[in-house]
């Protein structure tokens, strides 16, 4: 993201307190409304992709045959014995910690009624675990009542999961036997707090609302916080299956950077949205369809759509080139920008920028701006970082690619004290931004001079290669910038 310069108070003024319900109400699937004729793990909704090009298997359903023994599937169950760490946010190290929560399928129905958002969501991890820990990224913005809180048991139903924790944005719990999934219902209600779930008479933005796995970092859980400045997000790349429910039928419209197919079950609208490898699942819902501006430009090979923002052609085509040239193609087909009712100025999510609607007119800070924000398809979405505890790395590096396009430099020095700080330990909107912004481009800064262009772009290519769709934390960003100095010292003359 961006923030507006310093002087300037970012506080997010979150409307509410952050109260939050658990119910022990345990909602059956038979229990819902059924109205838009889409159940979760539905059988026969062809997406398409898989292993073999069909549908991914999906636990104990994976061979229509019922379910499976949850201890077979997947990587198999170790989890047995560190279900009882979990509330202290540790896990058991061992191979099946590694990469935790990548790849996971999240299904869910998001129902839209009015300003409400209804969310049944599921997540399948495809292997087994009995501890289990889930961001709510929901819970930073709105006041997000959590209905149910359950796990997939060996007898292919759910059960409540007991004893469930809730964090300051994330819920952790022990299933007990080994479980290769957890569904959650939870709803929210939209204000108009510019922030990353907002609304205005146009249309509805829901970023970051979507539960995820937590990430773990040295054997623990990355929970997530909440913060009023920053973005606390950390989530594993997922592939995204969910519908969204036109509730009262009002005739919105849905854009989002995963595939989105319109469909309908007697008078109920839906749109069935589809992505693989995402960092997160952007949606914008169209209020007004009919006033949309749209505009597409093909930009080396990249469909850039440009919804209701000034032509960002030129500033996108110089960041896609540079990226595409310096540290790896940008790995999805189409990149949004969409103007957007935000304080700050701009936001990256998975192949999606919001620009603000502050912006009186294109010009170099909007162009400057943007490409930060585009360099974030690399460094944040491709290759994610632990935006909650070391949120220079991403910001930093973001910065850092933008000025080496764009040109100038903001900063010589820094202090490792501020530096890596996670975002907690900033006091305020004002020394964070200094921090992860203004330091984080002289720390990159740093590392470039000291390697050369040549190493310091290959070591990116090397990370934006064996990293892509996995998270880099700062020990592992050392370990290569180690190499890439000894490999810039044996290719010195002499
Ligand atoms: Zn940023």
């Amino acid at each position: 993201m961006v923030g507006k310069g310093r002087g300037l108070t970012l506080a997010i003024s979150v409307a509410a307190a952050f109260t939050v319900f658990l119910l022990a109400a345990v909602l059956l699937i038979s229990a819902l409304p059924e109205d838009e004729g889409y159940a979760l793990r539905s059988a026969g909704w062809d997406w398409g992709y898989g292993p073999d090009g069909g549908p991914r298997p999906l636990g104990g359903d994976a061979d229509g045959a019922g379910a499976a023994p949850v201890g077979d599937a997947g990587r198999g169950a170790s989890a047995g014995g560190h279900g009882a760490d979990a509330a202290a946010g540790s896990v058991a190290s061992g191979p099946d910690t590694v990469g935790e929560g990548e790849s996971c399928l999240i299904e869910a129905t998001v129902r839209i009624e009015g300003d409400a958002v209804r969310v049944d969501e599921a997540l399948h991890y495809g292997y087994a675990r009995t501890a289990f820990a889930i961001n709510l990224p929901s819970m930073n913005e709105a006041v997000t009542v959590v209905e149910s809180v359950e796990y997939l048991g060996g007898d292919g139903a759910w059960h409540e999961a007991v004893g469930a924790e809730l964090g300051e944005a994330s819920i952790s719990f022990v299933s007990g036997v080994p479980s290769d999934g957890v569904r959650v219902t939870y709803s929210f209600t939209v204000g108009r707090q510019r922030g990353n779930l907002t609304m205005n008479d146009e249309a509805m933005f829901l970023t970051n609302f979507l539960a995820t796995p937590c990430a773990v970092k040295d054997g623990k859980y990355v929970k997530g916080v909440v913060s009023a400045f920053g973005d606390p997000y950390l989530s594993p790349v997922c592939d995204y299956r969910v519908v969204v429910v036109d509730v009262k039928g009002v005739g919105f419209e849905v854009i989002s950077s995963a595939l989105v197919t319109e469909g309908a079950d007697g008078d109920v609208r839906s749109f069935r949205l589809e992505g693989l490898n995402m960092r997160d699942l952007p949606v914008v819902i169209l209020l007004e369809p009919d006033k949309v501006d749209y505009a597409r430009e093909e930009i080396g090979g990249v469909g850039v759509i440009s919804v209701n923002c000034w032509p960002v052609g030129s500033a996108v085509a110089g960041a896609l080139a540079f990226g595409r040239e310096r540290i790896g193609e940008y790995d999805r087909g189409e990149l949004y920008v969409v103007r957007a009712p935000i304080k700050l100025k701009g936001m990256e999510f998975c192949g999606m920028i919001f620009m603000s609607d502050a912006f009186a007119a294109e010009g170099a800070d909007f162009n400057m701006t943007l490409i930060h924000e585009v360099f974030h398809q690399w460094f944040y979405s491709m290759v994610g970082t632990d935006q909650i505890g070391e949120p220079f790395m991403d910001e930093g590096l973001a910065n850092f690619l933008a000025y080496a396009v764009a040109g100038g430099t903001v900063r010589t020095g820094y202090d490792e004290g501020e530096l890596f700080k996670a975002i907690k330990g900033f006091p305020d909107a004002r020394s964070y931004n200094d921090a992860v912004y203004n330091q984080g481009f002289a720390y990159f800064a740093g590392m470039r001079d000291a390697l050369g262009d040549g190493a310091f772009y290959s070591m990116l290519r090397r990370i934006c290669g064996e990293k892509r769709h996995g998270i880099l934390y700062h020990s592992e960003l050392m370990g290569y910038y180690r190499e890439a100095q000894a490999d810039a010292a044996r290719a010195a003359p002499g």
